[in-house]
């Protein structure tokens, strides 16, 4: 190309560049979101989650897309967080969806439910197998937009002063747990407890409580709930695999650019992933301090494990019998369940439980 051709050809790209800038700035808007966390800074695995997807927002916009992220308390409470996004007080929130059970309990069940998914089979149900579509319909209801951001994995049974011989020890216990564990646990005599994260150690050391389920290893560790209640049980039936959710007010999410939306729901996708890999490699490290430190590890005797699956499939016929959309999403959840073990028994099964086996010989 002659200098003069390339100066000419380089000034016409200027000008276009320069036609096109008003639309490009238009479509790269500056926003400023805030989301509302349910956690306290102090549980920073699964309050991270928020963190981690809103710098991947900020990175994915060139900085133009901000979400400040509030703690628990600091806009409002924890248990409020999905409200205030239904209001539009806040853009945006990051809970899990079974706080809000009193609203309906069909909130349970997207991010777990007794005898509910383990954690891949929770991200397989919902981004393949239906389940965020089920739950798009129902959120909408609430002026939301949900997407999956973050798991635990299984938690633990919890913290208990004395031994669990069998379910007919579950009588009358005192235990600290929610929604519709809480409900489920009733049905074998037990008495659930509402209990703030911070007064559970108290109530379990003065035994006002003779039990109380958090979350596992490494969160649980740092509440020190062995010094006072050194039984500690698994697994936390109620939670297999429990999706800790963005939630967002459907209308400001539908005026972001699309970018911006694709920015969100990519950034989402990366903190449900990023979360799981973060407990994963803690809670090894957890459990050994914690046997180290006298912890006794024990698993839910047979009996109360059977006890418990028997009780919930009895609550999810009582609740669904009064609410359609409970049955109709419990229903796929469960039929999803079915032919997750089908498949899981095979190849999955066989191969953890053989390394398992071996995992001491090196
Ligand atoms: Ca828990």
């Amino acid at each position: 190309m002659q200098r003069r051709q390339f100066v000419q050809a380089a000034g016409a790209g200027l000008a276009a560049a320069a036609v096109a800038s008003p639309a490009v700035a238009q479509a790269n808007p500056e926003v400023k979101w805030r989301l509302t966390s349910s956690f306290p800074k102090s549980l920073d695995t699964i309050y991270g989650g928020a963190e981690i997807m809103a710098k991947q927002v900020a990175e994915l916009t060139d900085g133009k897309f901000q979400i400040q992220v509030f703690a628990a308390g600091e806009i409002v409470p924890g248990l409020q967080a999905l409200d205030a996004v239904q209001n539009g007080t806040v853009e945006a929130c990051h809970t899990v969806s079974y706080y809000y059970v009193g609203k309906d309990p069909t909130f349970a069940i997207a991010s777990a439910v007794p005898f509910g998914l383990n954690a891949r089979q929770q991200n397989s149900w919902l981004l393949q197998g239906g389940g965020n579509e089920l739950f798009a319909e129902f959120y909408k209801k609430y002026n939301l937009v949900g997407v999956p951001c973050g798991n635990t994995g299984t938690q633990m049974g919890g913290w208990f002063r004395k031994e669990i011989k069998s379910v007919a020890d579950m009588n009358g216990l005192k235990m600290r747990i929610g929604g519709i564990a809480g409900q489920v646990l009733q049905k074998l005599g037990s008495v659930p407890q509402q209990i703030a994260g911070g007064d559970i150690y108290p109530a379990l050391e003065k035994g006002t409580i003779d039990a109380a389920e958090w979350v596992g290893p490494y969160d649980d560790e740092k509440l020190g709930f062995g010094k006072v209640a050194p039984f500690y049980y698994y697994p936390g039936w109620w939670e297999g695999g429990p999706t800790v959710h963005a939630m967002f007010n459907v209308e400001k999410f539908n005026a972001l650019p699309k970018a911006y939306q694709a920015a969100l729901i990519n950034a989402a996708a990366y903190a449900n992933t990023y979360m799981q890999a973060r407990y994963d490699m803690l809670n090894p490290t957890s459990l050994k301090r914690l046997v180290g430190q006298g912890v006794q590890l024990r698993p839910f005797p047979q009996d109360v494990m059977e006890a418990s699956l028997k009780a919930s499939n009895e609550l999810y016929a009582e609740i669904s019998a009064k609410n359609a959309d409970f049955k109709k999403i419990i229903e796929a959840m469960i039929a999803y369940r079915n032919d997750q073990y089908l498949w899981w028994q095979v190849a999955e099964y066989t191969y953890d439980s053989f390394m398992i086996r071996n995992r001491p010989r090196g």
